[in-house]
């Protein structure tokens, strides 16, 4: 047991938060296998979704698409007394590979948390899809796997949790454009920008209904979780203080990454996750990227295992192989896993406070002072640490539930660890980690910083 001394500011309240409520229960437990294979044969119907696609053919087409992708958002909020607000961000862009102007434009709902509508978490897939010709807009391009899979599962959560109420704001987002260049992507990080939202994670979720290869390796227990870690917004001063102290593995997507794998290992029956750390899979991306480049914590959630035969493919058949991204060649038993995984993340994610911001000193003395921000919706703050050399927080926390915003750890040389701090929330849910390092913030780094970038 470590010797620890509290500096303690708050004498009038309890040191100690008090235990947490019994768990509610399971908000994913209706996730349906019949209505994700129905909402992908739907979209599927669409012939291609395409961003270059038909507009305003209500049959085909990227326009029906989304069209169709708002009207199941307002049937949800038909079901929950209006809780959704739909909206459909558009603007028109042009680029390598949007040859001529080209209306963008997401299907987004909107759940008003009912205490801190300003902090909110985005759970997204692209509703975009593509054959082997990024530019082919006119061939059928099924896309039933990359990413129909992610959309349906946007869907299904919309309407798992939309019959509950949260502290926070998610927002369920289905975005255009990401085969052309993560335009829906950037469109949504905008947004969220401009609304002045607090955005605390994203799952952007980019092909997660197969469990097997194209050589025949299958994997359906592990779901892959992709996050940065130095931060995509780090400026000069901020990569050179990390560079003395340390924080490359510390960024608040990389705390996400780690908090989603304990989630999943506290959910019997669920999938495990295997964490990747690094942005992407090699070469490529997704809709995450945008919203890292923001400041905000991002992951991308996808299969264990691709399959290249069965995404952006012709739909043909070639010396005997089948091409082409079609519902068949999916594992909606794993689809409905990785929903569940995300269903259950976001409604922990909404009943906790956002990670505060901490600092850790150490400097030529034999304790170490953590001292944290307050942040709102808090009953009570829990210290963490690791080795600078080891990949995850140790699962005993330093200290727990502290009410006060510092605490010395006598007798803890500073320099041989990394620490980090959670709160929990009145609901007893804790909030993911956030490093006591430099721009280990689960929010932008402060554009007054950005003197070199
Ligand atoms: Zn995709």
């Amino acid at each position: 047991m470590k010797k620890l001394v509290l500096l303690a500011a708050f004498l009038s309240t309890p040191l100690f938060a008090q235990t947490a409520p019994a768990t509610p229960s399971d908000p994913a437990a209706d996730v349906s296998q019949d209505r994700l294979r129905a909402d992908i044969d739907t979209l599927v119907g669409f012939g291609t979704r395409h961003t270059l696609s038909e507009q305003d053919n209500p049959e085909r087409g990227i326009g029906a698409a989304v069209d169709w992708g708002l009207s199941e958002f307002n049937k949800i909020s038909a079901e929950c007394n209006g809780c959704l607000t739909v909206v459909a961000p558009e603007r028109v862009e042009e680029g390598r590979r949007l040859p001529r102007p080209t209306r963008i434009r997401n299907a987004v709902a909107i759940q008003r948390g009912y205490e801190r509508p300003n902090e909110v978490v985005i759970v997204q897939g692209h509703i975009d899809s593509r054959v082997t010709d990024p530019l082919d807009w006119e061939s059928d391009a099924p896309g039933a796997n990359d990413d129909g899979s992610g959309t349906v599962l946007v869907l299904e959560a919309a309407r798992a949790l939309s019959q509950r109420r949260y502290p926070v704001t998610i927002v369920y987002a289905l975005l255009s454009g990401e085969e052309q260049g993560l335009y829906g992507g950037r469109l949504m990080a905008d947004y969220a920008e401009e609304q002045g939202w607090q955005v605390k994670a994203v799952l952007n979720n980019d092909v997660v209904g197969n469990s097997c290869g194209s050589d025949g390796y299958c994997d359906a227990d592990h779901v892959r979780v992709f996050s940065e870690g130095p931060r995509a917004d780090l400026t000069g001063d901020i990569r050179a203080a990390q560079r003395r102290e340390g924080g490359e593995n510390d960024s608040p997507s990389r705390n996400l990454s780690r908090y989603l794998d304990n989630l999943a290992e506290g959910s019997e029956g669920g999938l495990d996750v295997r964490q990747i750390w690094r942005v992407d899979r090699m070469g490529r991306g997704g809709d995450q990227i945008p919203f890292m480049e923001k400041g905000y914590p991002a992951v991308r959630i996808t299969v264990a295992v691709e399959d290249y035969e069965h995404q952006h493919q012709d739909l043909r058949t070639e010396d005997g192989t089948v091409y082409g991204d079609t519902a068949d060649e999916m594992d909606f038993g794993y689809l409905a896993k990785v929903t569940q995984f995300n269903i259950r993340a976001l409604d922990a994610l909404a009943r906790s406070p956002v990670p505060p911001a901490s600092t850790a000193e150490a400097a030529v003395q034999t304790y170490t002072d953590i001292a944290w921000e307050e942040v709102p919706g808090a009953i009570g703050y829990t210290i963490w640490q690791r080795r600078t050399d080891e990949p995850y927080w140790r699962p005993e926390p330093v200290i727990e539930n502290v009410v006060a915003t510092n605490a010395r750890l006598e007798g803890i040389r500073g320099d041989d660890w990394i620490f980090g701090v959670s709160a929990t929330g009145d609901s007893g849910v804790r909030s993911p980690v956030s490093s006591a390092v430099p721009a280990g913030q689960f929010g932008p780094i402060p554009s007054e910083e950005d003197d070199t970038r």
